[in-house]
């Protein structure tokens, strides 16, 4: 622990029971904080984190208050200009102080984490421990604020590139085929995430150009393995926004055939919120790709809407389960339920179960515990250049899967 840091960082404790906010000070103080404020209720701490200066850097509050409870604390905190990291104390149940993180985190806080009372000097030595780790890469990834035009340029530029990501069989360990994932090789940003992308391409107009390019890079790499002899399947992200264009299929069909492809070496991957936006057009487009034999992949399962009505309309062959629910669901009973009511799901409909995500071997186990038919995600390999593929597929096969 970075003892200075301690001396120079204040710390608001906010709780509405005196004795609980003495005694919180007492910890801090003796983990080495000698800046400690005070606040008995939610009122208070607000116009205290407003005016105080030196700013606040840390909150410890209490979830159960009064007047104002510490859910409400943090949304008004959040409108103000100065966002302190927050720890949550309290007697509450363990869902409860989660949900509470969650929420603090989606309003933009650094949330180190919640502590039960009554208050440890450990428990509180590791909360600033965790302050003292972030620190230094506190700031969100820049958002770059890149503009329609400058996509478009990007795209008649040619800088939209795939890489590759491994989905691989619980059982044999074998290589089931790759999910294709978008990159811009932007000239000044470097190589730009989807998550910069995509959206802006969704809400500009260009996704449709920003697709057909994905579409048409993926089934050419798909066709060059299919010659390099790795006939391998391969999954293509599908926006919603693509669900409303009822000539998709035919091109699609149509570019695939040009390649010398079979359909079913495509996997279309269709996340649950985009399926119904329009019934009618989403589900003749849907079925008639089913009809040409593409299969069908409902993908971020878990995360959208109406997904048992989508799993009962649309003909999927597999249920592909968010990561949300995998990375260190053995630690969390309510991700691990939902995880294991997934694939049982997946399983009772006759589906392919796919969990993304898996970082750990403990996540790897858990999976193969469950049944779950292939898995995705860092554990087995990172996304990676179409040049690195076939090095890493020799590999794998001739060592790396038996280790596991
Ligand atoms: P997705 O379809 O859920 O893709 C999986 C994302 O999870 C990828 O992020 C992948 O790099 C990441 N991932 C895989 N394994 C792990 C892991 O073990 N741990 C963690 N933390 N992450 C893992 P990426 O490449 O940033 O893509 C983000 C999203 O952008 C994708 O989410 C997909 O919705 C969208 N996207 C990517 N390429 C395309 C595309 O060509 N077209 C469309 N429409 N959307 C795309
Ligand atoms: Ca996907
Ligand atoms: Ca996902």
């Amino acid at each position: 622990m970075n003892a200075e840091i301690n001396r120079q960082l204040r710390v608001l404790v906010v709780d509405d029971k005196a004795f609980v906010r003495t005694m919180t000070g007492r910890v801090l103080q003796t983990a080495g904080v000698e800046n400690v404020a005070y606040a008995a209720d939610g009122k208070e701490a607000i116009e205290y984190i407003k005016r105080a200066n030196p700013r606040v850097g840390l909150v410890f509050c209490d979830l159960m208050m009064p007047d104002m409870d510490g859910v409400e604390v943090v949304r008004h905190v959040a409108e103000l200009d100065h966002k302190p990291a927050f720890v949550f104390i309290s007697g509450a149940n363990a869902a409860l102080l989660s949900t509470a993180a969650d929420m603090a985190r989606a309003r933009g806080f650094l949330v180190l984490g919640a502590i039960e009372k009554p208050i440890s000097i450990e428990a509180v030595r590791a909360m600033l421990a965790k302050l003292d780790g972030v620190r230094p890469t506190r700031a969100a990834p820049a958002s770059l604020s890149l503009t329609p035009a400058d996509l478009q340029r990007g795209l008649d530029a040619n800088q939209i590139v795939l890489h590759y990501q491994p989905k691989i069989s619980l059982s044999t360990r074998s290589i089931e085929g790759f999910e294709c994932l978008a990159r811009w090789q932007h000239p000044d940003h470097g190589l730009v995430p989807p998550g910069q992308f995509v959206a802006l391409a969704e809400e500009s107009g260009l996704i449709k150009p920003l697709s057909d390019r994905v579409m048409s890079l993926a089934l050419k790499q798909c066709a060059a393995w299919n010659k390099a002899g790795l006939s391998t399947k391969l999954s293509i992200n599908i926006s919603a926004h693509l669900l409303v264009d009822l000539g998709m299929p035919d091109r699609i069909a149509k570019e695939a055939a040009d390649q010398g492809l079979d359909p079913k070496q495509i996997v279309l991957e269709i996340t649950e919120t985009g399926v119904f936006r329009d019934a009618a057009d989403t589900l003749d487009i849907l079925a008639r790709l089913h009809m040409k034999g593409f299969a069908l992949s409902i993908d971020d399962f878990g995360t959208g809407y109406s997904s048992m009505e989508q799993l009962r309309r649309v003909p999927f062959a597999e249920l592909k389960i968010d990561r949300a629910f995998v990375n260190g669901a053995g630690q969390n009973q309510k991700a691990k339920a939902i995880l294991q009511s997934s694939a049982a799901l997946g399983h009772n409909l006759g589906l392919s179960v796919v969990a993304e995500g898996a970082e750990t071997k403990e996540d790897w186990d858990l999976l193969a515990g469950l049944g779950v038919d292939v898995v995705q995600g860092y554990f087995v390999a990172k996304p990676m250049a179409a040049e690195s593929v076939l090095a890493w597929c020799e590999k794998w096969t001739s060592g790396t899967a038996a280790k596991l």
